[in-house]
């Protein structure tokens, strides 16, 4: 009986079946080697988009071949679910945060159901949930009780759209918010702030642990983390007692100072400025706190800066040198001061241009004239002059130097500075997780007892999106009693950062049902680290350095006994598809009104499609870029499922392109996928169709040139296959493999042979890790026992790899006029024994003088004859 493929039935049925045998649970069994493959979790925004789709795919494949190739395999789910949109739908739409967040994951889940992953939804995660913010209430407390979270005023971002606190991170190149677009403002609050510089050190060294992981990704968390080495020195302020404190990394140009800087923001700042400064001063500071920190260090934006009239002493020459202000100096980092050496630092050598502040060369290069004036900065080594005792030593060792003399004469030290700073995690919202503190007029910080966890979210609030947070103005909420001294209290009316949530979601999944604690050690450190993890490049510096802090902290609290929670990353690429823009508005178009139109190049002379704007006759820029909504470009996962079900779509995904390069979507492509999936249906439906398909399996005695081929076909793909998905994941090539293979099979010449039905449950095998649902109706089909996602994984046979015999081209004079089949191994000798041997051959040679015989072994054979 002859069938079609018809996926949109064989898929729901298959999952449905899959859900009743348990098939997708985490198997436990300590004998085999565990793998945690992990996709990085999805913020319920409601909808699933391509780039979902591709993530998952990914992190699928991964797991099912893992489970083929014998492993215990952890392979988890879950929502990184608190967060603004939820409330910003509420201000809206007037529905509570948590309706909105648990509707959208319903719907969110059915359609990751039917992406056919191999998920254990036993284990799903949810981070707004109580019986999981209960924890991160927990590890909060871990980090206060460590001295890891602190209070502080600071000057922070302040979005004024959102009404928010954001992190640096949250700000993009422009200074804008980057969920509101607000342009942020600068504002000091009391913030809690947990203390990851402790950690600087330690998650700048332990990058080189990280051998799976991109070298692009370990480069931009060591350049966040910052860390350079250089000097403390202090300068003298002239009438003062106090001192400005300066880092330097260049401590060999300190006989080059002819300015000190401090912040404006500075303590010092009032007062070393003089009277006749005093209002020039005050408004400069105005402006300045005006800007962003972006704006203020962008490096494309001239530095502004104001005399305070206050004057410092360059201690190493006595030399008395202005102080002035300026806004690319920031207080919060590193001490709030600098000195300035024009001579060899680009940006100071601007700034002291723009204000007449004197230029002095104080490292030259081998050969130069010292008093000759520079044209620009000189940064690079050199020997120092103008240095007092320094002068003729060379730079790099001069810096060394420097700092000993200053120690012996008390003006400063070595120091080592990171750019890193506190991660500022209070946000004045209601839909996060709530800090567990207690502020008590008489105790101070008081944290809720354990047995009080969690601290839930109310749900009487009212959403205006206007003023402090809603929680705040919840009095029956905020007014509580002391749990140390039972006076009159408040709670604390800050939530968290919600990447504190995703700091820790990936442990929780080991024991994700535990109700006594955050997880058991036993289990934590048996299923840790992730083997591989699958995610955004976005991610690189905010999630995956937060959590590499999570986990050294709760290492060192004994939670856990592992340095590191990824040990390999695959941040794969973005899916991006055709988008039309007029280029004289410079707005998208939707491609319903576009109209493509051939045309011949006038200056190429070729035809070429070319695309309009319905109704006008302006030609359209036509590129890829990332599917998204505004561009009109995006390709609702939904439709193509229908379309075509989950296995062609998870093809496409693998295929198109090596899953750390962007995907460029193309309707052709997705087609070729459903027609390789139709073919392999064919193959396997004509075989068990075949009256000999139920021959059986061994095949006796010697087997025959085309079962040969065909074999040495069939083990090719099982070795191609297994070398592309080992380490880098090349699925691209994997799949071509298996295109291959089914071309092999459909030309064999051996459809009777037992032979021939090893090759088609190798295709069915080697497909499933990629097309889950039609390999296991195939394997149904073919009598195969239990699911075919429980079989083993194929091994090669080596000596099935091995060809022992080639076709040998025989030519004469270069012309092609016999083809023989010869022993592999022939020598060159024997080759053209054989080819002499050719009856055809003798034809053309007969009565000619040979002079002159190419043999290219394994190949061909030429006679050139005279
Ligand atoms: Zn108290």
């Amino acid at each position: 009986m002859e069938s079609r493929y018809n996926p949109s039935a064989i898929e729901s049925q298959w999952q449905q079946k899959w859900l009743e045998m348990g098939l997708d649970r985490t198997q436990e069994n300590p004998k085999q080697p565990k793998f945690y493959a992990l996709s990085m979790f999805p913020y319920p925004s409601g909808n699933l988009h391509m780039g979902h789709v591709r993530n998952y795919t990914i992190t699928d494949v991964i797991a099912r071949l893992k489970r083929m190739q014998g492993h215990r395999v952890l392979h988890p789910m879950g929502w990184d679910a608190f967060g603004l949109p939820a409330e910003n739908a509420a201000i809206d739409r007037g529905i509570p945060p948590a309706q909105w967040t648990y509707q959208n994951i319903a719907h969110m889940k059915g359609q990751l159901q039917r992406l056919g992953l191999s998920l254990d939804w036993e284990r799903e995660v949810t981070t707004c949930s109580p019986d999981y913010y209960r924890w991160t209430q927990w590890l909060f407390l871990q980090f206060y009780e460590a001295g890891l979270a602190y209070q502080k005023e600071a000057a922070v971002n302040w979005d004024p759209i959102d009404q928010t606190v954001l992190a640096n991170e949250q700000v993009d190149s422009e200074g804008r918010s980057w969920r509101s677009g607000a342009k942020v403002e600068r504002k000091l609050l009391r913030q809690w702030f947990l203390k990851i510089t402790d950690y600087a050190e330690q998650l700048l060294q332990d990058l080189d642990q990280l051998d799976g992981w991109p070298e692009r990704v370990k480069l931009m968390q060591a350049n966040w983390i910052g860390k350079s080495v250089g000097a403390y020195l202090e300068f003298p302020i002239v009438g003062l007692e106090e001192k400005i404190g300066v880092f330097t990394t260049r401590p060999d140009t300190v006989y080059g100072v002819s300015y000190v800087v401090l912040a404006p923001e500075h303590p010092l700042t009032p007062q070393v400025t003089t009277t006749a400064q005093k209002q020039a001063v005050e408004q400069f500071i105005q402006e300045v706190s005006q800007e962003s920190e972006l704006e203020r260090t962008a490096e494309d934006k001239p530095k502004r800066g104001i005399f305070t009239g206050g004057k410092a002493i360059n201690p190493f020459n006595g030399q008395e040198v202005p102080i002035l202000i300026a806004d690319y100096v920031l207080y919060e980092y590193g001490t709030g001061a600098v000195m300035g050496v024009p001579a060899h630092d680009v940006r100071d050598f601007e700034f002291a241009t723009k204000y007449d502040l004197p230029i002095t060369t104080v490292i030259m290069p081998a050969e130069g004239d010292a008093s000759e004036p520079l044209a620009a900065a000189y940064t690079d080594p050199g020997i120092m002059v103008n240095s007092g005792p320094f002068d003729g030593t060379p730079s790099g060792e001069g810096k060394t130097k420097v700092i000993e003399y200053a120690e012996q004469q008390g003006y400063g030290k070595a120091r080592i500075q990171y750019r890193l700073r506190d991660w500022l995690i209070s946000r004045q919202r209601y839909w996060g997780c709530p800090i567990p503190v207690i502020h008590c007029p008489d105790c101070g910080i008081v944290p809720v007892p354990d047995e009080e966890l969690p601290v839930t979210l109310p749900d009487n609030v009212e959403f205006t999106g206007r003023g402090a947070s809603p929680l705040s103005q919840l009095e029956d909420w905020v007014n509580v009693k002391c749990p140390t001294c039972g006076g009159d209290a408040k709670r604390e009316t800050d939530t968290m950062d919600t990447f504190i949530d995703s700091s820790w979601y990936f442990l929780r999944y080991t024991d994700a049902k535990n109700e006594q604690d955050v997880f058991t050690p036993q289990k934590v450190n048996d299923w840790m680290p992730v083997d591989q993890y699958v995610g955004g490049i976005e991610h690189a510096i905010l999630h995956l350095l937060y959590s590499r802090f999570f986990t050294k902290v709760l290492r060192d609290r004994g939670l856990l006994n592992f340095d590191e929670p990824f040990k390999r990353l695959l941040t794969q690429g973005m899916v991006q598809a055709m988008t039309y823009k007029n280029p004289e508005t410079g707005k998208y178009v939707v491609p319903s009104q576009v109209t493509a139109v051939e045309e011949v190049n006038s200056e190429t002379g070729k035809a070429e499609t070319v695309y309009y704007e319905k109704g006008t006759e302006t030609q359209l820029s036509v590129f890829f870029e990332k599917m998204s909504k505004s561009k009109y470009n995006g390709i609702d996962p939904a439709e193509v499922l229908s379309k075509y079900g989950a296995d062609t779509a998870r093809m496409f995904i693998l295929f198109k392109a090596p899953p750390e390069k962007d995907l460029e979507w193309d309707d052709a492509d997705v087609e070729g996928q459903f027609r390789f999936l139709n073919r392999v249906w064919r193959l396997v439906d004509e075989f068990v169709n075949h009256p000999s398909s139920a021959k059986k399996k061994q095949k006796t005695g010697e087997l025959t040139k085309a079962e040969k081929d065909l074999r040495r076909a069939i083990h090719t793909a099982i070795k191609e296959v297994s070398d592309d998905l080992e380490g880098d994941y090349q699925f691209n090539t994997a799949v071509s493999e298996l295109m291959k293979l089914s071309n092999a099979l459909n030309d064999a010449d051996c459809k009777d042979s037992p032979i021939y039905r090893e090759g088609i449950e190798a295709l069915v095998l080697l497909l499933a890790p990629f097309a889950p649902h039609i390999v296991e109706e195939l394997w149904e089909r073919l009598g195969g026992k239990g699911s075919v996602h429980q079989q083993a994984w194929l091994r090669y046979d080596p000596e099935a790899l091995v060809v022992d015999e080639i076709d040998l081209v025989i030519q004469v004079m270069g012309k092609k006029r016999d083809v023989i089949q010869v022993p592999a191994s022939a020598t060159k000798a024997e080759l053209e024994e054989f080819a002499r041997s050719s009856e055809k051959i003798q034809g053309y040679l007969e009565g000619k003088e040979i002079r002159k015989v190419i043999v290219v072994p394994g190949k061909l054979i030429n006679f050139v004859v005279g």
